[in-house]
């Protein structure tokens, strides 16, 4: 132990008074700065520099992780950062956020030759966190303003790397989004305890003081149509994500106190970021002091279940139909929710839910594995006369997510779809089939992660610019 931590136990020891918790806080902040520092120093050079970077292989973004790490080992703090930053638009939110067991650390070649892998996603984290701290990051300044618009529907990663990308550019951005704040998911999804807000709002709050315009409250379909939209702009992004909530049929699915999971999710993050949420405030959606039920076997689940159990709910209990090893949640996630305490039901499903007026529990069936289906995961089967019941006070559903219908919403047939109901668009060039509209994130792949909306906003922004510097050519030829 160094002798600064020796000196902070001692100080833990002395009796407390208001002067000793005071400085054992600032004690204990500067010690835990030396050791984060050091861990990642650590950690950094544990990389092997192997040659073969299955790490930058899998991450989305191609990261040049070897290489960061190398200059963290070294010390060289601020090139590391400048290096993280130069691929990614958002390090410090997926270094938090990343499965990295399924991406960049499930693939470091000391973690398969069974050393433990080098903890890539917290050394990323720290760099852009540090570059904060010394004031590194700054907006992004424009020498000359391009006379050219870009219209970003969507502010959720996916937008807003795009929006940052094309500004870099000196295009004239503006973002519409419905929500009152900026982020998407990652504003009201993802919960605090994962990603803390003042991350995403420091990072938001970059892009303004970097010229992008953001609208606020404004829903395209509502607000404007689509055309309305490209009528004002030489090109539009559409980056809406998947909002509409898978449902579950069954018989008492309009008693109270039966939520999806997203309304649930989004009152706890408007608590934690100060707003007055009444639905919070007079229990409706707070878990403190019940049973909770969450339906579902995703990280969305996850989310929920965790949320509930930082709420001091009573018991929280997780139904899913398969089993531990078929679950689709990442297995780190279930991990700690089991060491939080959630109690996972496996290999049920709901039957019907049972209560007068609001929910009060639930019947179950048993589930057993029958054979592969279409895509390769066992069947659910019921089991006959298996059925169970559970007591709840809230049930929160966390079934998945699919697009909307944005033809529909944004009153316009001619944009194609896919079966999925996702934008259909060129992957090599992010366009739809309406000349001039781009799209980027969930809303052309279907519920995926932040690292992948990153890396769709950023092909996205290479082939707006190529588009509007084509326009801009035709333009010159026609004078
Ligand atoms: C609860 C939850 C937890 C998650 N946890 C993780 C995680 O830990 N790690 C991870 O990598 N991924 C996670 N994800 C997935 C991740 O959040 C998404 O893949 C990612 O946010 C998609 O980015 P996007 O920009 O495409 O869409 P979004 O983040 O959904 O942003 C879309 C934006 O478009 C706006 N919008 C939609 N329609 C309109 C309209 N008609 N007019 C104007 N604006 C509109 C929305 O208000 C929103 O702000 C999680 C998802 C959920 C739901
Ligand atoms: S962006 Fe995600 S996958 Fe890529 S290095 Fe960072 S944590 Fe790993």
């Amino acid at each position: 132990m160094s002798n600064k931590m020796l000196e902070f136990v001692k100080i833990g020891q002395q009796t407390p008074s208001k002067r000793d918790a005071i400085n054992r806080k600032q004690d204990f902040n500067e010690i835990y700065k030396d050791f984060i520092h050091q861990k990642a120093g650590e950690q950094s050079s544990r990389c092997s520099q192997c040659g073969v970077p299955f790490c930058q292989v899998h991450c989305p973004l191609s990261n040049n992780i070897p290489d960061w790490l190398k200059l963290t080992a070294e010390g060289r703090l601020k090139e590391a950062y400048e290096l993280a930053q130069s691929t990614n638009n958002m390090p410090e939110v997926c270094g938090r956020i990343c499965p990295q067991d399924r991406l960049c650390e499930g693939n470091c070649v000391i973690e398969q030759s069974g050393h433990g892998t080098v903890t890539i996603g917290s050394v990323e984290k720290y760099i852009t966190d540090n570059a904060w701290e010394q004031g590194w990051v700054n907006p992004i300044k424009i020498k000359n303003e391009k006379n050219q618009s870009v219209g970003i529907i969507g502010a959720g990663p996916a937008g807003l790397a795009a929006a940052e990308q094309l500004r870099k550019l000196g295009y004239q951005i503006t973002v519409y989004d419905r929500y009152d704040r900026t982020g998407g998911l990652l504003i009201y999804g993802i919960p605090n305890f994962k990603l803390e807000k003042f991350v995403v709002e420091r990072r938001t709050e970059l892009l303004k003081k970097s010229g992008i315009k953001f609208i606020q409250n404004f829903e395209v379909g509502k607000n404007s149509t689509l055309d309305q939209l490209r009528a004002k702009h030489d090109v539009l992004l559409i980056a809406t994500g998947v909002y509409n909530a898978r449902e579950i049929d069954i018989p008492g699915s309009d008693l109270g106190n039966v939520f999806p999971a997203m309304e649930f999710l989004t009152a706890s993050n408007k608590k934690g970021l100060g707003d007055k949420v009444e639905l919070f405030d007079n229990g409706t959606l707070n878990a403190e002091g019940k049973n909770i039920v969450v339906i579902g076997g995703g990280d969305t689940a996850m989310d929920c279940v965790r949320t509930s159990i930082r709420q001091n709910a009573k018991s929280v209990k997780c139904l899913y139909r398969r089993d531990k090893e078929n679950m689709p949640g990442s297995a780190r996630e279930v991990a700690n929710a089991e060491e939080e305490g959630v109690e996972f039901v496996w290999l049920s499903s709901p039957k019907e839910f049972i209560g007068i007026n609001k929910v009060e529990g639930l019947n179950v069936d048993k589930i057993k594995l029958g054979e592969p289906d279409d895509s390769g995961r066992r069947k659910p089967e019921i089991k006959k006369n298996s059925q169970f019941n559970i007591k709840a006070d809230i049930v929160i559903k966390a079934l998945g997510f699919d697009p909307e219908n944005l033809p529909k919403l944004f009153d316009c047939d001619d944009l194609q779809v896919t079966k999925w109901g996702t934008l259909k668009a060129d992957f090599d060039t992010m366009e739809t089939n309406l000349h001039g509209v781009f799209a980027a994130g969930d809303i052309i792949r279907g519920a995926s992660l932040v690292v992948w909306a990153i890396k769709d906003g950023r092909d996205a922004a290479l082939s707006i610019k190529k588009f509007l510097e084509n326009k801009e050519l035709q333009k010159e030829e026609v004078a």
